[in-house]
């Protein structure tokens, strides 16, 4: 539906990101590194709700050396985020990270940017030029006077050209603010100077309820203008909201899709049923199903049959009772309190 900025493909461990390739979902352990276990426990949680990259904070030696350890126990592709010292990221890619992230901005001077490219290119992994607004230039903040779109795009693209500079272009790039306008405007200018592949996300964009939203307004606005190749919610709390969050937004976009779309009306003073109940109960048993289908629970016979035949099965409610509906064929009449149930032995047998 929306057309995508065209960007090169670049591969994370077994990942392509960019060009055509689905949006990826990425995530960032929050357990310290360097505790191989509590790590490798929380990315295979995250692998199981659908995270599909992963990255860790590699902020000395010890975490850098955990990396052996945590790769022999997972699946997905594993990103080392470091700051400061370039001699964590290249212990980091000699330990097998699948792809490093930096900032030009905070690594120092040239020859220790050209020794972490150096390393990267011996082992054909991609770079993550990741700059923020809380890390902008002192020159380029002096010029424009604040963090601005122009000024955040202008030092993304300063730290891409030290590196393509060096000789590489194996790279993929973010910018990110925790403010969604700004972070947009960035990375719209950002789209129009680079064809890497753009890593989005809001970030530090507050704790589970508001910053999901947030995250939804920044990064699905972005993703309706066609950019974006990768994607981070960034949550304060259990990293598996962030999953459950990026995929709401590819599907709500329809730009993926994950197991059921699950529709469900707001209710109104017509509901007669308890339908907060039932569409909250059908919703939990609905994750644990693989299936493309669209599922509706709706409150009355308002909206509710037109919903729920539109839809491949839903429910449509009247007083104390309400009526299955599949592929647009009335099934049967059930009773409110066998109406979930009912319901999902039908999906369960499609
Ligand atoms: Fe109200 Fe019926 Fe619409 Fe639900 S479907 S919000 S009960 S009018």
């Amino acid at each position: 539906m929306f057309s995508r900025r065209k960007t090169r493909v670049i591969t994370v461990g077994d990942v392509k990101v960019g060009g055509d390739n689905p949006i990826c979902i990425e995530s960032m352990t929050n357990t310290k590194t360097r505790d191989v276990a509590a790590t490798v426990e929380q990315i295979k949680r995250l692998e199981d709700e659908g995270c599909e990259i992963i990255r860790v904070a590699v902020s000395d030696m010890k975490d850098a050396q955990a990396i052996p350890k945590i790769k022999e126990n997972i699946r997905l592709p594993l990103i080392a985020d470091i700051h400061f010292d370039y001699r964590l990221a290249i212990r980091s890619i000699e330990n097998g990270a699948d792809k490093v992230r930096i900032n030009p901005g905070n690594i120092g001077s040239k020859d220790r940017i050209l020794a972490v490219v150096d390393k990267a290119k011996e082992r054909s992994i991609p770079i993550r030029i990741g700059v923020n607004a809380g890390s902008l230039e002192k020159d380029i903040l002096e010029r424009y006077g604040a963090i601005t779109p122009e000024g955040l795009a202008e030092s993304a693209i300063r730290s891409v050209r030290i590196v393509e500079d060096l000789g590489y272009e194996n790279l993929i790039v973010s910018m990110k603010s925790s403010s969604a306008p700004l972070s947009i405007e960035a990375n719209r200018i950002l789209s129009t100077e680079l064809d890497y592949p753009l890593h989005i996300g809001i970030t530090e964009s507050g704790t589970s309820y508001a910053g999901s939203i947030r995250s939804a307004v920044g990064i699905g606005t972005l993703l309706s203008m066609g950019i974006g190749d990768t994607i981070r919610v960034s949550l304060t709390g259990d990293p598996v909201d962030e999953i459950k969050c990026a995929k709401e937004i590819l599907q709500g976009l329809e730009l993926r899709k994950f197991g059921v779309n699950f529709v469900s009306c707001p209710t109104c003073g017509r509901t007669d049923v308890d339908l907060i109940s039932i569409a909250n109960k059908v919703e939990i048993e609905l994750k644990k199903i693989n299936k493309g289908i669209t599922v509706a629970v709706m409150g009355c016979v308002v909206n509710g049959p037109g919903e729920a035949k539109d839809a491949d099965i839903g429910i449509a409610c009247g007083k104390g009772s309400g009526v299955i509906f599949k592929k647009g064929v009335l099934l049967r009449k059930v009773s409110e309190e066998d109406l979930a149930s009912e319901l999902l032995k039908e999906i369960e047998s499609m």
